[in-house]
């Protein structure tokens, strides 16, 4: 099975039980004067879970096929969000120069909510952001997304404390790093899963406001890591 196959199977699972979100939710005025594009732009009206995952699986593999249509980057998008933000998913991730959501998801103005920390840490500002996004702007997604050969992992493997701030950059990850150590295969690789994995976890964990959002319908976190290469992004289960 393909990376690629093995993304759109996930989608079978659960998710696609979670209904649109709440009728209360109000579709965005039409963009104004946006010229007739060559391919679909995106529609700024309310998505279930299901659907704003699709909108990132789509994404990823237009541009991990080098087919990338950047969406929503015109002068009338600009105008349009202007106004307003509604975007559809919160991705948080590391701020490695190489993993910019917005590229290998495919996304444009006002898309998608993106919250970057070396090696995606948590603390409460990023916890307060996901918050916002998810109460205030109604994302339906929440993706932590880690990633190939990820600087701050590889650092946190080794014993290294980490001069002048970056030494709590670390203490975040190690503890994905000690329930990784004695699985096989690569280290680094497997703390940068088992670090998604554990992030995605402790967000709810760490936020009633996500937590009851969550439990209502209204949105579904995921890790998932991106691969350097490829360009794809693989959910991890
Ligand atoms: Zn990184």
């Amino acid at each position: 099975m393909s990376r690629s196959a093995s993304f759109r199977s996930f989608l079978l699972g659960p998710i696609l039980a979670f209904g649109p979100l709440a009728a209360n939710e109000v579709a965005p005025a039409a963009a104004p004067a946006a010229p007739a594009a060559a391919h679909a732009e995106h529609s700024d009206a309310p998505v279930s879970p299901a659907q704003a995952l699709q909108r990132l699986v789509d994404g990823n593999a237009r541009f991990a096929s080098g087919h990338a249509e950047h969406p929503n980057q015109t002068v009338a998008r600009r105008v349009e969000v202007a106004a307003g933000q509604k975007p559809f998913a919160v991705v948080l991730t590391c701020a490695d120069s190489r993993v910019a959501p917005e590229l290998y998801f495919d996304q444009g103005v006002g898309d998608i909510f993106v919250i970057r920390v070396a090696g995606h840490t948590l603390n409460d500002h990023v916890i307060g952001s996901i918050e916002y996004a998810v109460e205030h702007l109604h994302a339906a997604v929440v993706v932590v997304v880690g990633h190939e050969k990820c600087g701050a992992v590889a650092a946190a493997l080794s014993s290294e404390r980490g001069e002048g701030k970056i030494g709590t950059l670390l203490e975040a990850i190690r503890p994905a790093v000690r329930d990784t150590r004695n699985q096989a295969g690569d280290k680094t690789d497997n703390a940068v899963r088992g670090h998604a994995r554990r992030t995605a976890k402790l967000i709810p964990a760490s936020s009633p406001i996500v937590k009851n959002a969550i439990s209502a319908g209204h949105v579904k976190i995921f890790a998932a890591r991106y691969d350097l290469v490829s360009g794809k992004v693989d959910l991890l289960p």
